[in-house]
């Protein structure tokens, strides 16, 4: 069977997405944890929330693998967005993702996993360019059908930026490496930092590496989108929450939806 594993880290990012199955899903709990099994826009699919870090992501990425015979797995959660041009709002396609808090030095390089003999997981380049296209439309001025429910979202971002005093700004998708960490990055001098070590890292989170670790032990494609909710600067512990109360599932169920119903969902 070829069943997709839709994961998030909060509630506030999955939203209700598993109301959206067809009728007769059943929920499942393992490890604390609901998986949510069932049919959505003609695919078969498990959807589940992960709790925030590395350990939890790992966990159930485990369980994903382990219990429900999944042929891949999409991450869908918040971000903080590192790269110079990557604003709130966005969305990053991850190409690779990186623990930034993984040091086993010297006895390893630094940022390497040890005995992986590599510092990044590549996310599946089939899967993640699906996933892209479904971002692309529905981030499109002049989206069809998916954008519908992006809509009120968007509106409320370009309210936010407007009594910030901010220019207008139509949101992007952007696709390159994303680091994971177990902390929140909420300072500019944490961003230098990370940025210093990996100048092209376009965004910061708490699981995508660990995800994307797993999926390598399993042999499994994965994809991991993720919205900036805010520029892991000293104004994040402020753009985050509202960002992540007022929009993030409604970019979640865009999204998803989006790819499930297009041609690289099939
Ligand atoms: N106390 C907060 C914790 C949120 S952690 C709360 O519960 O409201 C932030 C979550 O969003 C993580 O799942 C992480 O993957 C993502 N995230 C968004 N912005 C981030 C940032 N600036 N740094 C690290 N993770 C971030």
């Amino acid at each position: 069977m070829s069943r997709i594993a839709i994961v998030s880290a909060m509630t506030e990012e999955l939203g209700r997405l598993h109301e959206h199955l067809d009728p007769g899903a059943l929920c499942e709990r393992h490890g604390g944890r609901d998986f949510w099994v069932g049919r959505m826009d003609g695919r078969d699919v498990v959807i589940v929330l992960s709790r925030i870090g590395k350990v939890a992501a790992a966990t159930t990425a485990t369980l994903l693998a382990s219990h429900f015979d999944v042929s891949a797995l999409v991450f869908t959660g918040a971000a903080g967005g590192i790269g110079p041009h990557v604003q709130v709002g966005d969305v990053v396609v991850a190409t690779g993702l990186l623990q930034h808090d993984m040091d086993a030095s010297p006895i390893f390089p630094r940022f390497e996993v040890p005995l992986y003999g590599a510092d990044r997981f590549a996310a599946d380049i089939a899967l993640s360019s699906a996933v892209a296209a479904a971002v692309a439309d529905a981030l499109a001025p002049d989206a069809p059908h998916a954008t519908d429910g992006l809509r009120p979202a968007l509106a409320a971002l370009a309210a936010a930026r407007a009594a910030a005093g901010l220019p207008p700004h139509q949101p992007r998708l952007h696709q390159g490496l994303v680091l994971s960490g177990d902390c929140f990055v909420s300072s500019r001098a944490q961003c230098d930092q990370l940025l210093a070590w990996h100048p092209e890292a376009l965004a910061v989170e708490m699981e995508g590496a660990a995800l994307a670790q797993v999926c390598a032990d399993f042999g499994l494609p994965f994809a991991v989108v993720r919205t900036i909710s805010d520029r892991a600067d000293d104004q994040a512990h402020v753009d985050f929450p509202r960002f992540i109360a007022e929009t993030a599932s409604r970019y979640t169920l865009a999204i998803v939806s989006g790819w499930l119903k297009g041609p690289g969902g099939r």
